[in-house]
């Protein structure tokens, strides 16, 4: 049987768009991808690229007032909203054509249209055509999802927040994953409002307490509203702006509310069902370690398979991808100890197990400090920073490190790599500290705070 390709992409993002030039330009095979919106995806269009300029741009109310109290003679001003906006479209637009151009000059034939599957080696796009493939991959992402509540249709998701008119003078964010508390601080940051609302007890569930505390604790002392324990019950339009009712039933006033509740993986009217590709309980695409669904000329990469949802590894799953079955060399791709970084204001690093977690896995021992850095102990800011290391009591392996403060992302980078390796909690303290640094501290520290 010939096809007209040999593999056949469905989605420019992240992990697609690496898949299809490496496919095309190191494995040689006949690749074509199709795009419906804009390429780059969510990473570059509408999630890690604009979100952290926006964060850059936040961050100088803070460092403004700082140059003021270490002498300088600086006052910040008023946000130009649109001014950054206009640029900010600027960079995405050039960012979208150097993925275009990867992609021509990997020799990949590029279709700006939606793409269904119609079996396992045909492809259905938007214009009509059916085009076959002996591959198929599938990396269509994901979306925002909003809660089923009455007047949902007048919140925005943060596919929204970055082409604002304007920015609301009175903002209400809801959810406490990393979009929530990330966007929080940036609206923050900008001058607006903030409100963030969680219908838990602490946000960023799932990491490592200390640390979530000390994040909610930076963010409400730079400004942020952070209410736990409240959802939205209803929305209700009120000239130019919003009316939320509470699940605590008080009516509060806002400009906008943006929902930021999660996100579900892109399958919905893909013709999945129908080509026999097995879903999960969210919608994803089920998957091997090798990343083939349930049709074995079908794969699935990235967003759209609900593992780990990051674009390094949607990126890392597209190489594999290719190892696999361009390379003939089968490669898994290694889900565990995965460093990340939440860009809240205290910004958060980790990797590995948080100390609850590691607890109930084995005995541990807890090395933690939390001080204000010398950047801020100088002007008398209240900024504190934590530095944290969970050791294993049996291995002296460190099973987690957890950083809050400035750089944090770029440390855990770093740190990332000795955890990756098992490093143990005296292979850390053979590492002379770098001096004066708030990290020398991960070197330094000689007792537990807690075993347990
Ligand atoms: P995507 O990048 O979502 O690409 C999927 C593409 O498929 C899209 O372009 C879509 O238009 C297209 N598509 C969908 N269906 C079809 C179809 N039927 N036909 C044709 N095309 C289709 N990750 C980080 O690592 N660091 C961060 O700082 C970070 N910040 C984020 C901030 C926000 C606000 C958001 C929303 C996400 C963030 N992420 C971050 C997550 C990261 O963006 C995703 O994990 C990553 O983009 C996933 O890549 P992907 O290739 O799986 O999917
Ligand atoms: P998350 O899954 O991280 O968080 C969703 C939040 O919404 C949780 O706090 C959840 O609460 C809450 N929630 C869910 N349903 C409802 C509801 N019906 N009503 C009220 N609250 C609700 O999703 P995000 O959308 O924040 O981010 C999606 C993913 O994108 C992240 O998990 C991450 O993988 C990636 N991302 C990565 C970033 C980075 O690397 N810096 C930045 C942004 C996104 P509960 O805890 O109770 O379930």
């Amino acid at each position: 049987m010939t096809y007209d390709y040999d593999l056949f992409v469905i989605g420019g993002g992240s992990g697609g768009v690496r898949a299809a030039r490496v496919a095309a330009g190191d494995a040689g095979a006949k690749v074509a991808l199709a795009e419906e919106d804009r390429y780059g995806g969510t990473c570059v269009i509408r999630g890690c690229v604009p979100k952290k300029l926006m964060v850059f741009a936040s961050g100088y109310s803070e460092t403004v007032p700082a140059a003021a109290a270490y002498g300088w003679d600086a006052q910040i001003g008023g946000f130009d909203w649109p001014k950054f906006r206009g640029k900010l479209h600027g960079e995405l637009d050039r960012l979208e054509g150097v993925y275009r151009k990867l992609l021509a000059n990997s020799g990949v034939t590029t279709y700006d249209a939606r793409a269904t599957v119609k079996d396992a080696h045909t492809v259905t796009l938007s214009t009509g055509q059916d085009i076959t493939a002996k591959t198929i991959l599938l990396a269509t992402g994901g979306r925002p999802v909003v809660p089923d509540v009455p007047g949902a249709d007048h919140a925005i998701t943060s596919n929204d927040v970055f082409h604002l008119d304007a920015l609301p003078r009175k903002m209400l964010i809801v959810g406490g994953g990393y979009i929530a508390c990330e966007f929080a601080g940036v609206m923050n940051g900008l001058g607006v409002d903030t409100h963030l609302w969680y219908r838990g007890a602490q946000v960023l569930r799932g990491f490592d307490e200390e640390a979530r505390s000390l994040i909610v604790e930076g963010m409400a002392a730079r400004g942020v509203n952070v209410v736990t324990g409240l959802n939205v019950a209803a929305i209700a339009k009120d000239g130019g702006g919003l009316i939320v009712t509470g699940t605590d039933g008080e009516d509060q006033a806002f400009d906008t509310v943006m929902f930021a509740t999660g996100r579900r993986p892109n399958t919905d009217g893909m013709g999945l069902d129908a080509a026999g590709v097995d879903l999960g309980p969210k919608g994803q695409v089920a998957v091997s370690e090798l990343s083939q669904s349930s049709v074995p000329s079908i794969y699935a990469i990235g967003d759209v398979t609900d593992r780990v949802n990051l674009t390094p590894v949607a990126i890392r799953e597209g190489m594999a991808f290719v190892e696999t079955v361009f390379k003939d060399t089968p490669t898994p791709v290694d889900h565990d100890l995965i460093p990340t970084a939440v860009f809240t204001q205290p910004e958060f690093g980790t990797v590995g197990l948080s100390e609850e977690d590691a607890a109930r896995q084995e005995p541990i021992e807890v090395y933690a400090t939390s001080f204000r850095p010398m950047n801020v102990s100088f002007i008398d800011g209240a900024h504190k920073v934590l530095m944290k290391l969970i050791v294993s009591q049996k291995t002296r392996v460190v099973l987690g490190c957890h950083i809050v403060g400035d750089g944090a992302g770029e440390m855990i980078q770093l740190a990332g790599i000795a955890v990756k390796m098992g490093a143990t909690k005296e292979d850390f303290d053979r590492v002379c500290a770098v001096h004066p640094t708030a990290a020398e501290e991960l070197v330094t520290m000689k007792t537990p705070v807690r075993t347990t």
